[in-house]
């Protein structure tokens, strides 16, 4: 079993959400474990690459109620929208293009493939936290599957292998990074 850390939450759907939502009543917090004191606590919106002007639904927030003499521990957390990713206005299918490009050497090419309206330094900064993230990345995959065997790569193209990983662990899926968030319950970066 690989230890990939704190456990967070995810849903693909309002359905999926919604069955989520139904049982929190009977659900423990992840911080307390206390169970019955869990209450929707509002919502988080932001733009992304489909959405530059309207903000769309990025998590929903979750209560551990500590009013009214409420046993729980009055901390908060999020159930996040799988195909969203924390602090960068790009969805995960945004992020998944921009990365296939960017691992080929084109950092040009992965913008326009982004279909992106960030700045230059805001997609090399995109590019360094993935960079920062590939040992875990690979980590948590190997949990999955093993690596797939690739033609020997000079050291730069080690993004394009934990992307082979990725893609390898998860061959069915529309967006290979939903997947691994929604699955592995942890950020992809
Ligand atoms: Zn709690």
């Amino acid at each position: 079993m690989v230890h990939v850390g704190e456990q967070r939450w995810f849903c693909r759907s309002a359905h999926e959400w919604d069955a989520m939502a139904e049982r929190l009543k009977q659900t423990p917090c992840p911080h307390c474990q206390v169970v019955g004191m869990l209450i929707r606590h509002g919502c988080l919106y932001g733009f992304d690459e489909n959405n530059h002007r309207r903000k769309t639904l990025r998590a929903r927030r979750i209560f551990c109620s500590n009013r009214h003499a409420r046993r729980g521990c009055g901390r908060t957390f999020s159930v996040w929208c799988a195909d969203k990713v924390r602090r960068l206005s790009l969805t995960t299918a945004g992020l998944w293009r921009f990365l296939r490009h960017a691992a080929c050497g084109s950092l040009c090419a992965a913008m326009r493939a982004a279909n992106c309206h960030l700045s230059d330094r805001s997609m090399q900064r995109i590019w360094k936290r993935f960079d920062r993230g590939q040992s875990k990345i690979r980590t948590a995959l190997c949990s999955r599957c093993p690596p797939p065997q690739l033609p020997a790569q000079p050291a730069q193209r080690t993004a394009a292998h934990v992307l082979a990983h990725l893609q390898a662990a998860f061959p069915n899926a529309d967006c290979p990074i939903a997947t691994y968030q929604h699955t592995l319950r942890t950020f992809f970066i």
